[in-house]
């Protein structure tokens, strides 16, 4: 029995690496190392080009490196009834509550206008907000969505969340599936820590943005086909939103002559809100691959239905 790992950069060191160390009784082997793919009983993978899985006969599980997993149903010859996990780590929740929190803080703070002013040598004080007037609502409030929720309350914000179910989150108001209006209509800050799905994907668009507050800032760190870019730009111009920090693109690398590079109401970060570390998820890595020669329940599984 082999585990198989299929990464697009092909990164593979810090992975056989953290994997020996959580289990070294485990035969950890790549596409380029593989010598008899019959043995393959689990795949783990981040961005597989698609097709990767068709030789593996004897596959029982795939899982994703990373909390998201859209790039596994990007795949159309995914394997059918196979088990799929993710990752649900401390750390990829702590990166994101501290990237999250800095967004928020840089905005109501105005630093990026600061910035600005210093590189023209300007001295311009303006007026700012304050975290407890200032209402954050977390579009898709499942694990990271919840840990992000509570730094920011902690910090002071008051905070919202919504999700398909309600959940019971001290001092968060959380709303459901059929309140999305409700919701939208208090979030001067707006993060968007969904999935994307085929329920989720466009779903920040014009529409949406219209329900917000006049003058609302969009943070988006869940994926780029959340947004419909050129609805971003139209709020931005008619100043519905007056700001976005997007984390995450439709095509990554941003390309060069992408329009968001040149405006000052665009705060651009190339994927780095919270990145998976071999060192810390190897050990449930380790497990599932364990549980999946066992016959046992695998942890942090992800529904084929759902998408999510
Ligand atoms: P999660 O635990 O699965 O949470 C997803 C949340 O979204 C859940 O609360 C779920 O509601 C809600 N949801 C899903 N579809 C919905 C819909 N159609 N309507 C309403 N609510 C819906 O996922 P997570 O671990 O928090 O991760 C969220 C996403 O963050 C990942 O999928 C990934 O794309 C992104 N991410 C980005 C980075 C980065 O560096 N930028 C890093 C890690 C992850 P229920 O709970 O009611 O099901």
């Amino acid at each position: 029995m082999a585990l198989l790992l299929i990464r697009n950069d092909k990164n593979y060191t810090p992975w056989i690496d953290a994997l020996k160390k959580a289990d070294s009784s485990i035969t950890v082997v790549t596409p380029e190392t593989v010598e008899n793919p019959e043995e393959v009983t689990m795949a783990v993978t981040w961005k597989a080009p698609q097709g990767s899985f068709a030789k593996y006969t004897n596959l029982k599980a795939i899982g994703s490196m990373g909390a998201g997993v859209d790039h596994l149903f990007d795949d159309p010859s995914l394997p059918k009834n196979i088990s799929l996990t993710r990752v649900v780590d401390d750390k990829l929740a702590s990166d994101m509550q501290e990237f999250v929190s800095a967004l928020c803080l840089n905005h109501i703070r105005n630093l990026k206008e600061y910035a600005a002013l210093q590189a023209q040598a300007k001295w311009k004080p303006t007026s700012y907000k304050r975290a407890k007037d200032v209402t954050v609502g977390i579009l898709g409030f499942g694990t990271l969505g919840q840990a992000v929720g509570n730094m920011l309350s902690t910090i002071g914000f008051k905070v919202t969340g919504w999700s398909h179910s309600k959940k019971d989150v001290e001092q968060i108001t959380s709303y459901s599936q059929n309140e999305l209006d409700r919701f939208l209509a208090e979030a001067e800050i707006l993060v968007c820590l969904l999935p994307l799905t085929d329920k989720t994907e466009g779903i920040l668009n014009t529409e949406l943005f219209s329900k917000l507050p006049k003058g609302a800032y969009l943070i988006n760190v869940a994926r780029g086909g959340h947004l419909v870019e050129t609805d971003l730009i139209e709020a931005l111009n008619n100043r519905q939103l007056s700001g976005a920090a997007l984390d995450v693109f439709h095509t990554e690398p941003l390309p060069q002559d992408h329009l968001f590079w040149n405006r000052n109401d665009i705060t651009i970060t190339p994927h780095i809100a919270s990145m998976s570390n071999a060192a810390s998820v190897s050990a449930q890595i380790a497990e599932n691959y364990n549980r999946v020669k066992n016959g046992e329940e695998l942890l942090n599984t992800v529904s084929s239905e759902r998408g999510y």
